[in-house]
């Protein structure tokens, strides 16, 4: 629907922290591109744990009634969550996921180029309504007088086979892409879906996730029957993807592995600041880095930008507008080649507005 229409209206939440610092990123990106999409139209809205600190309210309920009636898509800075439990406090990011149903995280990690390091470009399609994400914990006194805490990990039919058809198309349009620009990515065979479980111990949990998303490309061979499938148990799958990235393609995972998979996969990327993610559903979108607030450096205006403008790019692409979305990641990657504009994370001296400015420039 964007596509046909003359304004893009995007809710901008900055929320916490560096969040604040490198959202602007995305406003700017988007005000460069011009008349090549359709004039941009920001709106500010408020979240956070800043905000809960002020407030008593961590999401406004206008904060989900704008986006749902006015927003063509969504940006995303970061949230600060308290590592204790606060009364009446839950993460804002979690609860928008729920509210505005948007079941998929999807994360490409690529490796940079110009710098040396892992040969990796994947992408890891992330659970994002249930897992342990459903946040029903319980503490109890023994008899003994010592504490025993439990909680409980929802996985379903319906949220695993959505992710799994999300990732399977994912899968079928990266080979496509392969087969115009085959240095593309690493990984050269067939598109390939590996399954992330730990269906040896979780065998009710995990072993649901694994058959669902498993049985969707048995129930439609016919779209999917080029796609090679395999899986990884975590434990594995962290030691091949630290030994030998280059083999992944798409990976699918519950919630919890495929946060810290993501983790682990920036860091072979060589920073946080550069991994991307949409936040996907079938009606909706909002782009957001895969980091989080940063308060180790927030304030000094150096965090890094490019996982915010890369989502900026990921939205774009999700709204329709991929060649403009290409131009975005071919301007980052020709600064992150020159090095000559890179945030401390990446061993630079810049400032996040002046790497913002160099792929602007490049724009
Ligand atoms: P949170 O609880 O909000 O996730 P955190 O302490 O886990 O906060 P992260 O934002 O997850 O912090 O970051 C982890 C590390 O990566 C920190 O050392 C942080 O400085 C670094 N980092 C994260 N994002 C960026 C960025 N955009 N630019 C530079 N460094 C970053
Ligand atoms: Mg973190």
């Amino acid at each position: 629907a964007a596509a046909i229409r003359n304004t893009l209206k995007i809710g901008m939440i900055p929320a916490d922290g560096i969040g604040r610092e490198v959202l602007p990123a995305a406003q700017r990106t988007l005000e460069a591109l011009g008349s090549s999409i359709p004039k941009p139209e920001f709106i500010p809205l408020l979240a956070g744990w800043d905000l809960f600190q002020k407030t008593g309210t961590a999401l406004p309920e206008e904060t989900i009634r704008t986006l749902k009636e006015e927003c063509d898509g969504a940006m995303f800075g970061a949230v600060s969550s308290p590592s204790h439990k606060v009364a009446g406090y839950s993460s804002p990011i979690v609860a928008l996921r729920k509210h505005m149903d948007l079941y998929a995280n999807i994360r490409p990690v690529a490796s940079v180029p110009g710098q040396d390091g892992k040969q990796i470009n994947m992408v890891i399609v992330r659970e994002n309504t249930e897992c342990l994400y459903v946040k029903q914990e319980e503490v109890t006194t023994l008899p003994d007088g010592t504490k025993k805490a439990i909680a409980i990990r929802q996985i379903t039919e319906r949220a695993s086979s959505r992710i799994g058809r999300m990732a399977f198309e994912l899968a079928l349009k990266r080979g496509q892409e392969r087969e115009i620009n085959p240095s593309a990515s690493f990984w050269k065979g067939p598109p390939k879906v590996t399954i992330i479980h730990k269906s040896n111990v979780l065998s009710a949990t995990d072993g649901l996730f694994r058959e669902t998303v498993r049985s969707v490309k048995e129930s439609d061979e016919a779209r999917y029957s080029s796609i090679l499938l395999e899986e990884q148990i975590v434990d594995s799958m962290v030691y091949r993807l630290f030994r030998e990235p280059e083999i992944f393609d798409v990976t699918v995972a519950p919630n919890l592995y495929g946060d810290i998979i993501s983790d682990g996969a920036a860091a072979l990327v060589g920073s946080l600041g550069l991994v991307p993610s949409l936040n996907a559903g079938d009606s909706f979108a909002m782009g957001e880095p895969v980091h989080g607030s940063a308060p180790d450096i927030e304030g000094q205006g150096i965090a890094n930008p490019i996982a915010t403008i890369r989502s900026t790019a990921l939205l774009l692409s999700h709204l329709g507008h991929t060649e403009q979305a290409a131009r975005i990641n071919q301007a980052v990657n020709s600064v992150l080649l020159e090095g000559r504009f890179l945030t401390p994370d990446l061993g630079g001296k810049s400032k996040t507005d002046e790497v913002i400015d160099a792929i602007l420039k490049k724009l």
